[in-house]
């Protein structure tokens, strides 16, 4: 099969490789769309710990069965899926405590950019006749916003600001507009990812550490600051200066990925006054069914900035580096994807 390979550090090629194989109690899925993460961009950079090149990679999958295994009850060749990259033993302490994603037998299945990949059943999520691919390669990435939705256990009426206009920022836009956030700021320095923020559910926006964010978050609400701050750019100079924006009993959510043994300075005098929590966001927690239910009413494709054919995958790395795009995904060409955006 042809599939996107981390041949090396800052390369990404698309080239022929062994067809995966269809082992006891897996299903076969065939991509339709695979979506780039952050964390695909640090591992190409060589900037994310774990395994190195070369490998397949991607993990944001929408795709449809192509072959079951006789052993899996429950899916059929031909319906049309969603995936979660981590599979759970379901027996360890944390995955009987409700927390699998810090199962300590946690399987990985990343290796979407390509025509086939394979699951554990637990790992695919139905999707309804409705959904197009193009939401439905969201819920990976969506079902992660959601789980740092819950962990800031945001309340309808409060307030919020969203560090970085990426993907993960602009669903936690939506996701804390639902979830009755009262006001939702997004900083970011791009401008069309201000404006795609503005367009779907930010009630203002502001450049990179604008001080006219500080301003705002004070004037938010009565506490003198907002509730919740989501961090999502992976800088912790964007984290650093995220305490002086809440109010007291506010939460600061880590929610991209960041560079590993290096210290976030946070002004402590702060954090001990205001009583502030600061909290990381470790993959999704049990989001999956409930974020499901959520995509048909979320507004996803406005955030696809590119579809590239798998043939094609290297560029993301130009589309990258240009800081203007929120999502680009890989079509590997296999699955027809009718009502398809571009
Ligand atoms: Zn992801
Ligand atoms: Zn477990």
């Amino acid at each position: 099969v042809r599939a996107g390979v981390w041949r090396e550090i800052g390369e990404l090629v698309c080239e022929e490789v062994p067809e995966p194989e269809l082992g006891p109690g897996e299903v076969m899925v065939d991509v339709a769309l695979c979506g780039f993460c952050g964390s695909d961009f640090h591992m190409i950079e060589g900037r994310f710990p774990g395994g190195g090149p070369p490998r397949v990679i991607g993990h944001e999958v929408a795709g449809v069965v192509s072959a079951v295994d006789p052993g899996v009850r429950g899916f059929e060749v031909g319906e049309r899926v969603a995936c979660n990259l981590f599979g759970y033993c379901g027996a360890c302490p944390w995955c009987l405590a409700g927390q699998p994603n810090h199962c300590r037998r946690k399987s990985f299945s990343a290796s979407g950019f390509a025509e086939r990949a394979t699951y554990r059943p637990e790992q695919l999520f139905k999707l309804p006749d409705e959904l197009g691919f193009e939401p439905a390669a969201f819920l990976e990435p969506a079902a992660a916003c959601l789980h740092a939705v819950d962990l800031a256990a945001l309340e309808p009426g409060e307030t919020v600001a969203v560090l970085g206009g990426g993907a993960l920022g602009q669903l936690l836009v939506q996701l804390a507009r639902r979830a009755g956030a009262a006001s939702v700021f997004l900083a970011d320095p791009d401008p069309g990812k201000r404006e795609l923020a503005l367009a779907h559910g930010a009630d203002r926006v502001f450049g990179a550490g604008d001080p006219e964010l500080t301003e705002a978050a004070r004037g938010a609400g009565p506490r003198g600051g907002v509730d919740v701050v989501f961090e999502a750019t992976g800088s912790l100079a964007a984290a650093a200066a995220a305490p002086p924006l809440l109010a007291s009993r506010g939460r600061l959510l880590l929610v991209a990925t960041y560079p590993r043994g290096e210290a976030l300075p946070l002004d402590a005098s702060l954090v001990f006054e205001r009583e502030l929590a600061v909290r990381g966001v470790q993959a999704h927690g049990r989001t999956f069914p409930r974020t499901l239910a959520l995509l048909p009413l979320l507004e996803l494709e406005p955030l696809v900035s590119a579809v590239l054919p798998l043939a094609e995958i290297g560029r993301v790395l130009d589309l990258h580096a240009g800081g203007a795009s929120v999502k680009i995904m890989v079509d590997p060409g296999v699955v027809e994807r009718p009502g398809s955006v571009r």
